[in-house]
């Protein structure tokens, strides 16, 4: 009698259940790898799930139980690759997440479905030729079937959409074709590309000037090198990088692996998307676009697509990532600095930050561009990790823009003064419109934190411990630090100028839009906000009016500033610059300074110069001062200096613990047990600091309390601080979150 071998088993961890894995028996005839999908059963139900181990046979931790068989493989290819497993697991990790979220970001929804809905169309194929006789006579007596034969000849490899072959009244003909043997009908799969309605003209590399050249010589060099380091392109904006992203991406593809280039946002940034289409329009299908707004069946389409190696580049904002391209050669990472690379929501990764991580595990390289790089990646390059390539010159030609700060200060003793926009702003706009120009008008603003600002001195009440800006609590009536926990009293005059006009600052689009319509009634304005982008494909559709110049004025926070390649555009107009430095975070001034430099850069791209006009409160802050200059490394010298007084990142990692509920004495209770139980069993080194409610005290009906952690390294408090997450059972209605190197404080 055959010895039965020992059982194999696998270890799955099944889908919408939390990281809970389960083992299964692998029947003979089924062969798994980590990453498969499969089907199992659960209790009386069926359940879908992951492999995640394959323990060794005989070595299951509980050899004796019979476990239950896996009910087979799922279809439609959708197994995870080795590294991209281990992504998820080290990500799981380190932002504290369930590893099965991360699976969901790596495998979206739309292909973990197996019953989806191929778009089909009929197609018909030529199967056999006539003769010259057979075809001759079909053109007498059936002079439609005859042209439509001649049509799939003269096709390129015999087959023609049946709506192609005339309108309406082609299939009959096609029929009686199929009935004769001459051709045969088919359903073809059709791929849905985001990008199809366009057209791309192919565009011919350019003759790359020195500093181009050294940077795609630091690519491809590091496309070779086993030691390789992360490569910072620090390159002003218009110096060429994105020549130099499309030059090694053609090197890479002709290498034969695959290149992956992350973006802010696709609909923000079409230009990188179109200029990418059109260098590899020869090559039909090459370049797949990933974004936010596809419909769940392009998604499937574009990400079998490159599953199945037919898209070699792929392009898409910070998801992206996670696609399955084989054999990785380099990843870019455009506008490395922009915080919309940081995932706000669960899993709360940082796109930039995995980027890296992937590169190095898949043996690729890494390529970080901006103009303003974060100071995490400066900081890197400064300690040796990366390596810093710069590109210091505008391969444009093109002047860089006139920069005005508009002290405010002396513009709110005017008595036209409306409060929002200056006098000297107005007719800046009111020059435009006769001219028939376009102008940007930017609100520098994030969320709706209340700080404490004197409109005659610019002061601005700020934590003695922080530096930050103190956040106003209306309950309490009272200042107060949120980082470091530091109350204040309100003050009735300005300290510094005793004015007693001090004031609450923050203003919305929505006021400033009616603004601009009394001044303006003619004009065609444009205001761009949460409220309006929540409309699928309006970002998009505005952005297209915008080029298309059926706008005049587009108003907007920061989220317009990417997209500010508009050669029509000749003024940019900062309304507020202080906003974006009145706010609890570490980062404000850093942020506030790429913002202020990446408007500066673009204003005026074609051939009319541009203007920049920056108002503000405070024009000697350095955030402002820097960016008048144009000065990325006296900013980044200034504010290193800075955030290691103040042990801020990149000198620390941060975390924020936050605790949401519509019950307010649920939430308080439950962030104050975490607290308390935290003290004690938090690594060595990490602060925590004591909860509070958050800036934004109340949001979508709920309640928010936190606490900030501090801490050398983050993996160290990430899993102390997950697991009292787990052992703490909060009850109903009371979330609990980390957001580890966190970007929003709010
Ligand atoms: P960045 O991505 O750094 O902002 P771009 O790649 O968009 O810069 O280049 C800015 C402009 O300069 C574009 O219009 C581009 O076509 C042009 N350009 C880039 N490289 C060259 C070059 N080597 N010769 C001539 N023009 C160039
Ligand atoms: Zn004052
Ligand atoms: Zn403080």
């Amino acid at each position: 009698m055959d010895q039965p071998g020992p059982q194999r088993t696998v270890r799955v961890l099944v889908d919408g259940l939390g990281d809970r894995v389960f083992d299964y028996a692998l029947p003979k005839g089924i062969e798994v790898q980590r990453g498969c999908r499969v089907e199992v059963p659960l209790r009386s139900r069926r359940a879908t799930g992951t492999v995640m181990e394959l323990p060794e046979a005989g070595k299951c931790d509980l050899p004796d139980v019979a476990l239950k068989p896996i009910i087979r493989v799922l279809e439609g290819d959708s197994e995870v690759s080795k590294e991209l497993m281990d992504l998820a697991e080290w990500a799981a990790r380190y932002y504290a997440a369930p590893v099965e979220q991360m699976l969901r970001c790596i495998v979206p929804e739309p292909v973990r479905s197996e019953n989806h809905d191929p778009k089909t169309r009929k197609v018909v194929r030529l199967t056999r030729r006539p003769s010259e006789d057979e075809f001759n006579r079909m053109k007498a007596r059936a002079p439609r079937q005859a042209a439509i034969i001649q049509t799939l000849m003269a096709s390129e490899n015999g087959c023609e959409a049946l709506s192609a072959l005339g309108r309406g009244g082609a299939l009959p003909s096609c029929r009686l074709l199929e009935k004769r043997g001459y051709v045969r009908l088919e359903l073809e799969t059709v791929h849905r590309d985001p990008a199809g309605r366009e057209d791309f003209a192919p565009t011919q590399p350019l003759t790359l000037n020195e500093e181009q050249k050294m940077a795609l010589g630091c690519v491809l060099e590091a496309l070779e090198d086993d030691d390789r380091k992360p490569i910072l392109l620090q390159g002003v904006t218009g110096s060429g990088k994105t020549e130099v992203y499309l030059q090694a991406a053609a090197e890479v593809i002709s290498r034969g692996r695959g290149v992956l280039i992350l973006v802010p946002e696709i609909s923000l940034t079409p230009q990188t998307m179109s200029r990418f289409k059109s260098r590899f329009a020869n090559s039909p299908g090459m370049v797949a676009i990933l974004h936010s707004a596809m419909s769940d069946g392009e998604r499937y389409d574009e990400w079998h697509s490159i599953r199945r190696g037919r898209a070699r580049i792929v392009i898409g904002p910070r998801s992206a990532l996670f696609a399955p391209v084989a054999n990785l050669g380099l990843i870019i990472v455009d506008e490395e600095h922009d915080s919309s690379y940081k995932q706000e929501s669960a899993p709360r990764y940082h796109g930039r930050d995995l980027a890296v991580l992937r590169a190095h595990m898949e043996g690729a390289a890494i390529v970080l561009g901006s103009a303003t790089p974060s100071l995490e990646s400066i900081h890197n390059a400064m300690l040796g990790k990366y390596k810093l390539v710069r590109m210091d010159h505008r391969a444009d030609g093109q002047r860089l823009p006139l920069t005005r700060v508009l002290d405010m200060r002396s513009e709110a003793k005017d008595k036209r003064f409306m409060g929002l926009v200056s006098e000297r702003l107005k007719n800046a706009i009111e020059q435009r419109l006769r001219r028939g120009e376009q102008s940007i008008l930017l609100l520098n603003r994030r969320g709706f934190a209340r700080a404490l600002q004197c409109p005659d001195c610019g002061y601005v009440a700020t934590c003695e411990h922080c530096s930050l800006p103190l956040t106003y609590h209306i309950t309490e009536n009272r200042l107060i630090c949120h980082i470091c926990g530091y109350h204040a009293v309100v003050p009735m005059e300005c300290p510094k100028c005793r004015s007693r006009a001090i004031q609450l600052q923050g203003s919305g689009t929505q006021k400033i839009e009616e603004l601009l319509k009394r001044f303006f009634p003619e004009a065609r304005i444009q205001r761009i906000d949460a409220d309006v982008t929540a409309r699928k494909n309006a970002l998009r559709d505005i952005m297209e009016a915008f080029r298309a110049h059926r706008i005049d004025i587009l108003l907007g926070t920061q989220m317009i500033s990417k997209g500010l390649d508009f050669p029509r555009v000749t003024l940019v107009g900062v309304l507020n610059a202080d906003l974006g430095l009145c706010i609890p975070d570490p980062r404000a001034a850093e942020r506030t300074f790429q913002l202020l430099t990446q408007v500066a850069g673009r204003a005026g791209r074609g051939n009319v110069e541009g203007e920049v006009i920056i108002q503000t409160y405070t024009p000697q802050a350095a955030a402002i001062q820097y960016a008048r200059r144009h000065d990325t490394d006296g900013f980044a010298k200034n504010e290193l200096e800075l955030r290691e007084r103040f042990a801020f990142p990149p000198f620390c990692h941060m975390a924020v613990l936050t605790v949401r509920s519509e019950k307010e004495d649920l939430a308080d209770f439950a962030i104050k047990t975490l607290y308390k139980r935290l003290q004690p069993v938090l690594p060595r080194g990490t602060e925590i600091s004591a909860p509070l409610p958050a800036p934004i005290a109340k949001a979508y009906g709920q309640y928010r309390y936190q606490c900030v952690l501090k801490a050398p390294r983050a993996r160290v408090f990430s899993e102390v601080v997950a697991k009292q997450i787990s052992l703490l059972s909060p009850g109903e209605n009371v979330t609990v979150t980390l957001d580890v190197d966190a970007y929003s404080f709010m």
